[in-house]
């Protein structure tokens, strides 16, 4: 694990001005400034405006040339899972329940220290592709949280309960295992305890519900008074797989949504990932208690496109924001994939037309994602006042020209290679593509040890866990 703050390279909160660029705000009018400038101070924006007018208001402001360049506000993952980049380009052609089958006893079979190494991984992906912050619900986060908090992303971490044994639900065993749930309830004392509202604000906790699935309405009932007695929000895997829609309808004689619902889960302060197999009726429950939605299209779609009812789900006024899922933190690859596999029905009128524009895709990683976390106030957009995390882009870059539509172009074409510079807190964590806050090398050839390590062991411990249908042939590299 590297420990950035031990890292000279990386800088301080700093004055900066960047001067003549064009800054694409994301404020409720989608203003889109040319030869524009941004000031930051003290972790925040000071102002923004015509490049003459600040550079004379801040003379002494260094300088950051911002020709070529585009500022977005920094990109939100609103649901993702950094460790589970052990298992990529594996399970996504595998037809069975990954989550079960292959997620979850991964997670266990890592150590501590292996756990650290791969979510580093995520990490410097994610940052990579302009992402500032991360919603990230998985399992053993004391184990882990340091090694993300160390890269200098902005974080929601949770820990994603469950009272059933979801090591045993891949052998259909759904019992109620209370020991089992308090552990969880347990290591979420733990997590928030230790991280939550620490590094000035910029390491945030959830209160997590694994899926409806894995969680009795008495571990349900414990993660309420825990959101209540800390305030925080919360989340839950919501309606992702049929395997869960039946489970549920065996155990409680619903759908996910409208246990939930029985239950007092819904509400205004839960984020629902996923909502693939929620009905029109669920729709409706969900919109009715004002859960939000955390979208994840891209990944899940290698197994057959998502299907959630996005144009019901978004006429419902339910907040939309946008996650990447497993197995890769690429925002731009949910930007593509987000934008289009809902046009499946074309001409079918389902969808109300070709939706989602590129305008509506942004605003899910961008606004929509702080709402989704309770933050709008401080992160989103760029306006004064604001935290300043920023997504700087290359507008030099082959794939964005000609540059007609900006963010149309940046949706349908950007890539990870388009990020120039990524900002949180008014810190960069990647200037001029170069990544300040991990050791990109040793990062890398460290995770693919730990990968090959780890699925050795897991199938070698588990006979009844096959090997992926691409099979593993470890490079030598
Ligand atoms: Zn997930």
């Amino acid at each position: 694990m590297q420990d950035c703050g031990t890292n000279k390279q990386r800088n301080a909160a700093m004055d900066l001005l960047i001067t003549d660029t064009t800054i694409v705000t994301g404020d409720a009018q989608h203003r889109i400034l040319d030869r524009a400038a941004i000031a930051l101070r003290g972790g925040r924006i000071l102002a923004i405006g015509e490049t003459a007018a600040l550079e004379a208001a801040h003379p002494d402001m260094p300088r950051m040339p911002g020709r070529g360049l585009a500022v977005f506000p920094g990109f939100i993952n609103a649901h993702t899972h950094t460790a589970l980049t052990i298992l990529r380009a594996t399970v996504e052609d595998w037809d069975g329940n990954a989550v079960y089958g292959y997620m979850s006893p991964v997670s266990y079979e890592m150590s501590a220290e292996e756990r650290a190494v791969m979510v580093q991984l995520g990490c410097l992906e994610a940052i990579r592709s302009g992402c500032t912050t991360l919603v990230e619900p998985f399992r053993h986060v004391p184990s882990y949280g340091d090694a993300m908090v160390a890269t200098g992303l902005r974080l929601w971490l949770s820990e994603n309960a469950a009272d059933i044994n979801t090591l045993n639900i891949r052998r259909g065993d759904y019992t109620v295992d209370p020991a089992f749930g308090q552990v969880f309830l347990d290591r979420t004392v733990e997590m928030v305890e230790r991280y939550h509202n620490t590094q000035g604000g910029r390491v945030q906790c959830q209160i997590a519900a694994h899926a409806p699935d894995n969680c009795s309405p008495a571990m349900l009932r414990s993660l309420m008074e825990l959101s209540a007695k800390y305030g925080l929000t919360r989340t839950v895997h919501l309606a992702q797989s049929m395997e869960e829609v039946r489970a549920v309808r065996a155990m409680h004689d619903a759908t996910p949504a409208g246990y939930l619902a029985r239950e007092g889960f819904l509400g205004p302060d839960l984020v629902g990932a996923h909502w693939t197999f929620c009905t029109p009726e669920d729709i409706k429950l969900l919109a009715a208690h004002g859960t939000q939605m955390a979208h994840c299209p891209a990944n899940s779609s290698r197994r057959g496109p998502h299907t959630a009812l996005l144009g019901l789900i978004r006429d419902a006024g339910v907040n939309i924001a946008l996650g990447t899922d497993n197995m890769t933190e690429d925002m731009f690859h949910a930007f593509k994939l987000g934008s289009i596999i809902h046009r499946g029905g074309r001409g079918r009128a389902k969808e109300g037309g070709v939706d989602p524009q590129p305008w509506q895709v942004l605003e899910m990683a961008t606004r929509n994602g702080a709402r989704s976390v309770g933050a709008e106030a401080e992160i989103g957009s760029l306006e004064v006042g604001k935290k300043a995390d920023l997504t700087i882009l290359d507008l030099n870059t082959p794939s964005l020209r000609p540059i007609i539509n900006l963010v149309g172009s940046v949706v349908h074409y950007g890539h990870p290679g388009c990020v120039h510079s990524v900002v949180v807190d008014g810190e960069f964590l990647m200037r001029d593509r170069r990544v300040l806050t991990l050791d990109e090398d040793a990062l890398m050839a460290e995770a693919q040890r730990v990968t090959q390590r780890v699925w050795e062991r897991m199938l070698a411990k588990n006979p009844d866990i096959p090997p992926p249908p691409g099979g593993l042939r470890w490079l030598d590299i």
